[in-house]
Formats: C-alpha cells, structure tokens, sequence
C-alpha cells in the first residue's frame, strides 16, 4: 500500500499553513490573515486549527511568533538572525538585519556567564512612507 494513503490530514493541513508563510508576500502574517488564505484552499479548515498548527510549527522551531504589541502576534518563517521595524501608523513590520548584532549572545553570555539561545529586538517608529504624510 502506498505510504502517502496514511498519512495524517492534520501534516496535510500544517503544511499548506507552512507553505502560505514561508511564500507570502505580506510578510509577517498575523492568526487571521493566515486563516483567510488557508480557507480557500482547505475550506472546511477552522480558525482553531489553524491555530493550534501555528503553536505546533513554532514548538518545531519553523516558525517565530513576533509579539511585537499586546494584542498583535505575527508569524515569520525567516529564521535566519533578523531584527523588526514596527510602524505604529500604519502597522507595517520590516525586516531589519544588524551584522553587528551577530556577537551580541556571546559577548552577553561571556559577561554573565549565561547561556544564550536567542534574543529579540523591535524598533517602533514611523515607516517611509507614513514619515512623508
Ligand atoms: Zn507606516
Ligand atoms: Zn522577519
């Protein structure tokens, strides 16, 4: 019997939500945005099971949640040591890379005698084209 018969339709399910964040053009997608993309695909899929899927790939470590207000989770699937700009106008969130950020966790570590596994850093101001207006 082919594998591919048994395989579970949550996988399916998970990985079209991945697919959606990793490819979007919106960067940072919040919980509802994913969900209005997914459902064309997937129609019968519910807004918890997206987002119980969301917890699961970011317990995977393939997606990062960016608490970046109270209210507001979005969700990156670029792993690689980047920085986020906030524009508290217009809610745009950038991508910002800092080279020089890279040794932060080690000289931070080596200070205070820590491990460090990661560290998160937002910036909140006006965009380039609200700073304009
Ligand atoms: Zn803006
Ligand atoms: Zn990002």
């Amino acid at each position: 019997m082919p594998q591919f018969q048994s395989k579970p339709r949550t996988t399916n399910q998970r990985q079209v939500i991945f697919d959606y964040i990793k490819t979007t053009s919106l960067s940072h997608p919040t919980a509802e945005v994913i969900f209005e993309s997914v459902r064309k695909k997937l129609p019968r899929i519910s807004f918890g099971t997206v987002y119980r899927n969301l917890l699961v790939l970011e317990d995977q470590g393939l997606i990062i949640p960016l608490y970046y207000t109270k209210d507001h989770v979005r969700y990156d699937a670029i792993m690689e040591n980047h920085y986020h700009f906030i524009c508290q106008r217009c809610d745009k969130v950038e991508n910002i890379s800092m080279e020089e950020m890279l040794e932060l966790n080690k000289q931070i570590a080596k200070r205070h005698e820590l491990q460090i596994d990661y560290h998160r850093i937002y910036f909140y101001g006006l965009c380039g084209d609200c700073k304009k207006v």
